[in-house]
């Protein structure tokens, strides 16, 4: 292990849209893809529609769509949902040596090395993993129902051996319904052919490298759908619970 994880001043993630939006069935596309790029070169999202899960990795977003095909995101795609950062890693460390982890045992480590679970961590895991389940959304169509709904029927990969990156965040638990509270990380394996929202893997090898971020900004969408959008009437924390962490109809 080397580094440390004290938050610079400043260091900054920049979210669009809240995870609330997508819970109610605002799925249109708001902000250009190169707008969402210039505040940074990492982090994960979801497609126009909900087609494909968005990875932000060295700059380019990919969409890992529910055909289980990878594709480059254009520049002027309209993007419905993002958290982005420019990541510049703090502390590293090496996973494997021990044997392999799962994703409980991932998430206990990095448990164990924040100093605080009161700020936001950009994160990734790269390397070769044993397990890898993916899930990616279909895409949808007006009119739009809600992400509970629709999540009922998200395509599911278990992809098996594969070498790649998880790229994501923890978000502190307060946060739920604006961000995702607690882990998660998207997948893209190394030859940009697969990937999508990490539901369940195991890393045999491969070096975690993390960033502590003091400070969140957040763009709203200047839509009529989201100034009207009725957001109390939502379960929030156990609708995204069920929404992030699911595997299809078993709830
Ligand atoms: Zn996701």
């Amino acid at each position: 292990m080397s580094g440390d994880l004290r938050p610079a001043i400043g260091l900054n993630i920049t979210q669009f849209s809240v995870i609330h939006a997508l819970m109610a069935g605002l799925y249109d596309g708001v902000f250009p893809a190169d707008q969402v790029l210039a505040t940074g070169n990492f982090g994960i999202g979801c497609g126009h529609a909900l087609n494909g899960e968005l990875v932000f990795v060295d700059g380019e977003i990919y969409r890992c769509t529910s055909d289980g095909s990878v594709s480059r995101v254009n520049e002027s795609e309209r993007v419905p949902f993002a958290e982005v950062v420019d990541f510049a890693p703090t502390m590293s460390v090496r996973l494997g040596d021990d044997g392999p982890l799962d994703r409980d045992a991932v998430e206990a480590l990095v448990s164990s090395l924040m100093p605080s679970r009161n700020l936001f961590y950009a994160m990734r895991l790269d390397g070769d993993f044993s397990r890898m389940l993916v899930r990616e959304p279909i895409r949808q169509h007006h009119p739009f129902r809600p992400l509970l709904e629709v999540m009922q029927t998200q395509n599911e990969s278990e992809i098996g051996q594969t070498s790649g990156s998880l790229i994501g965040f923890w978000a502190p638990g307060i946060y739920q319904g604006i961000s995702v509270a607690g882990f998660h990380f998207h997948f893209l394996d190394d030859e940009r052919r697969i990937g999508g929202h990490s539901l369940n893997y195991e890393i045999t090898s491969g070096t975690l490298t993390m960033q502590a971020m003091s400070s969140i900004t957040l763009r709203l969408p200047h839509t009529p759908e989201f100034g009207e959008a009725d957001f109390e009437g939502i379960d929030n924390d156990m609708a995204i619970r069920r929404v992030e962490s699911s595997v299809a109809g078993t709830q």
